[in-house]
């Protein structure tokens, strides 16, 4: 999928301008990468559709490769889509005590999460939240929040059996009002499918404690049944956002676009295992590049675009082209990578290039050895920057003593510009500039 991805961004790379047909090829390829990563068809249609129209209108931009442009659309396209709230993560629980209802299907992960929020309230909120499980059919699960609660320190409503949930309902709010609780979370009971006892039943306990937020549980891996479980919540008892569970599995989170566009629910969180503070809230941004399922292409492009200026980039490349690049050229790099938070994360970030990051990194050439680098460049004379060929022993003398370090060490440095030389000018005669060009802009 994202090699799929990637050889798009690859071929648009080499082309000159953003054609319509240009766009829609690529369009193709990412409606099938939004399918594969689970979104629903008519969702991965309307959404391609939109991009469309915004991609071929922007045809002519300049300032970025039509790949990046593309992609650039696309991204945030996404995560305007995504975005539901500025502050998902903001619960409304002003009026103590306020309710809270966790809604789903069994198994979607409503008791985990019930806690989870509880013991993230309780700890970045200083609220005071009392749980209480309204899960009359499985004793186990009433035991179950129990014993989370004692886990993460939240209280919880004493079980007592054979009540009714509305009737737990009732005597959690009466217990949160006596008791000075800032929240109190109401955690349902579930069904493997959405049934009429259920959803009454989740009626009744709405109507009687009018919840201020009603946060419907989901299993982020489920796709379109997701959805469907939110548009039937919704039009029941009205959902105030949802919590996608098992993010921190392998899908690639279709289920939140779709649920997005459908629904039209804000995302709060997403539950990332079954630990206790594996819930975060949502940021559209992380979900965005999980679905493209490529390296983070637009982070690249935007944070390089405040680092360097495009036609210092475009001077540099015209010279790199020629194969030269002075030891000045390479400090420049290595001060780039160290704004861009170091080797491995600039690398990392190109389509292809995690393999070179990786043995960089594994030759020991961290972020501490980036730093040794510029001290020996700088210890330098403005010549021997421009020509290091000329570097007999007694230079190398002095400049190592000069940077407090060995002569191995600059000779390691030597190498290293040598080698970066080479890659620059097999880089630069690539495409029109390709991916370097691309990471210099
Ligand atoms: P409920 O029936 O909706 O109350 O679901 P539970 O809270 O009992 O969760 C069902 C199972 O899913 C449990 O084994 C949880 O540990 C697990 N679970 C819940 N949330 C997550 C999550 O975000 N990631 C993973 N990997 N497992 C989760
Ligand atoms: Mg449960």
């Amino acid at each position: 999928l994202s090699d799929r991805l990637g050889g798009v961004f690859d071929r648009l790379t080499k082309q000159g301008a953003l054609s319509e047909d240009d766009v829609k090829t690529a369009l193709r390829e990412v409606r099938v990468a939004l399918l594969e990563a689970d979104v629903s068809l008519p969702v991965a249609r309307d959404f391609v559709g939109r991009v469309q129209e915004k991609a071929t209108g922007q045809a002519v931009t300049k300032s970025v490769t039509p790949g990046q442009q593309v992609v650039k659309i696309v991204h945030d396209e996404l995560v305007a889509t995504l975005t539901g709230e500025d502050d998902p993560g903001k619960l409304k629980i002003d009026n103590a005590p306020a309710p809270i209802l966790m809604v789903g299907l069994q198994g979607g992960g409503k008791t985990t999460t019930t806690a989870k929020l509880a013991k993230r309230l309780k700890e970045k909120e200083g609220k005071r939240v009392l749980m209480a499980s309204l899960d009359v059919y499985r004793p186990a699960a009433m035991h179950q929040l129990e014993v989370l609660g004692n886990q993460v320190g939240v209280d919880t409503l004493p079980i007592v059996e054979g009540q009714k949930p509305v009737d737990i309902a009732k005597r959690a709010k009466q217990q949160a009002t006596m008791g000075g609780y800032d929240v109190y979370m109401l955690d349902t009971a579930g069904r493997l499918q959405i049934d009429e006892v259920l959803m009454q039943e989740v009626e009744d306990v709405s109507k009687a404690v009018s919840p201020r937020e009603t946060l419907l549980v989901v299993d982020g891996l489920t796709g379109q049944v997701a959805v469907e479980v939110a548009e039937e919540f919704d039009a029941k008892v009205g959902i105030s956002g949802v919590v996608l569970t098992r993010m921190d599995g392998d899908g690639r989170g279709g289920a939140a676009l779709s649920m997005r566009a459908v629904t039209g629910k804000p995302i709060r969180f997403v539950g990332l295992g079954e630990k206790m503070d594996a819930l975060e809230t949502f940021e559209p941004d992380r979900i965005a590049g999980r679905i493209l399922g490529m390296g983070d292409i637009v982070a690249l492009v935007e944070k390089a675009q405040d680092t360097i200026e495009a036609e210092q980039a475009e001077k540099m490349m015209r010279r790199f082209q020629k194969g030269q690049f002075t030891m000045n050229d390479l400090k420049l790099q290595f001060e780039q990578m160290q704004k861009m938070g170091g080797m491995e994360s600039v690398l990392g970030m190109l389509p292809g290039m995690g393999k070179a990051a990786k043995q960089m990194s594994a030759a020991g050439f961290d972020d501490k050895v980036v730093k040794r680098h510029i001290a020996l460049i700088n210890s330098m004379t403005k010549k021997e920057r421009r020509n290091p060929q000329i570097l007999q022993a007694s230079r190398k003398k002095r400049i190592a003593a000069g940077a407090g370090m060995d002569v191995s060490d600059l000779n390691k440095l030597l190498k290293m510009h040598r080698q970066m030389a080479d890659m620059m000018k097999k880089l630069g005669k690539m495409g029109k500039g390709g991916m370097l060009k691309n990471a210099m802009k």
